[in-house]
């Protein structure tokens, strides 16, 4: 068999529910140090394929690769532990505790002590403008906050590959701005690589450098993001409405 580059890399997934083919043999890399954009309208896998990447889903054909490690079928906390963190599209922060206890709770549960933990979780505040809120419940946070809370606890593990799961959902044009900012420094400032999952063109768009895009769990398209703006197919599917189009062209 040939052998995988080194970054995660998934060749021929396909996930199947029942009679449904969620995903059909879609394959994507990801170096350390880039971000990849994949996109796709509702419905057409994304959260899916990033289950099959990171544990929370069996692929029924196909196989993972992290750093050339085969890592198909291992469960999440065993995959998590080699480096790839995600967030999930619906916040999952533990109410009830702090900004600051929410990001220390994570890196404990990546091997530091409690003290190295606090240190690494201030440390990841300040870099996220966010100190200042430190002590607040997590839970009470409004719902752009939460999801930047998100994206702190995953780099808290100190993960190689980060995977977002459509972090802008529910933002205004302002926050997402901010967002935009805060995922592009990711690679440059942690070496990690990051795949980021979007339905908003208008992020995807302004941080991606690479956009993979899926229709119906097949891969419709991959490339520049002037590349996927002017791929009919792309048009067609996905920025077939105005509002999607104004989006990415913003
Ligand atoms: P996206 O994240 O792109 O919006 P999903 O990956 O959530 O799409 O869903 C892709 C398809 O798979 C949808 O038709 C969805 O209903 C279906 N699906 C997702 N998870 C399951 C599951 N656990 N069981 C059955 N069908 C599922
Ligand atoms: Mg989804």
């Amino acid at each position: 068999m040939e052998r995988p580059d080194a970054g995660l890399s998934a060749r021929g997934i396909v996930v199947r529910f029942d009679g449904l083919t969620a995903i059909d043999r879609v394959s994507i890399s990801l170096q350390a140090g880039g971000i990849l954009g994949l996109i796709g309208p509702n419905g057409a896998g994304k959260s899916t394929l990033v289950n099959a990447l990171t544990g929370f889903q069996r692929p029924t054909e196909g196989s993972v690769h992290l750093d050339r490690t085969e890592i198909t079928g291992w469960p999440p906390d065993r995959i998590a532990r080699r480096g790839l963190a995600r967030t999930f599209q619906a916040g999952r922060l533990f109410r009830g505790l702090s900004v600051l206890e929410n990001l220390a709770a994570a890196a404990v549960g990546s091997g530091l002590s409690r003290r190295e933990a606090e240190a690494r979780a201030l440390e990841l505040l300040g870099w996220m403008d966010f100190a200042e809120h430190a002590e607040l419940d997590a839970g009470s946070l409004p719902y752009g906050d939460q999801r930047r809370v998100g994206i702190g606890r995953a780099l808290a593990v100190g993960p190689t590959y980060l995977l977002l799961d459509e972090p802008a959902a529910g933002m205004s044009d302002a926050e997402c701005d901010d967002l935009v900012a805060l995922i592009d420094r990711i690679p440059r400032e942690f070496g990690c690589g990051v795949l980021l999952i979007e339905h908003n063109m208008r992020v995807i768009m302004n941080v991606c450098p690479r956009i993979h895009v899926i229709e119906s769990g097949r891969t419709l398209a991959q490339g520049s993001p002037a590349e996927i703006r002017s791929n009919d197919a792309v048009v067609h599917a996905y920025l077939g409405t105005k509002t999607e189009r104004g989006r990415a062209e913003r």
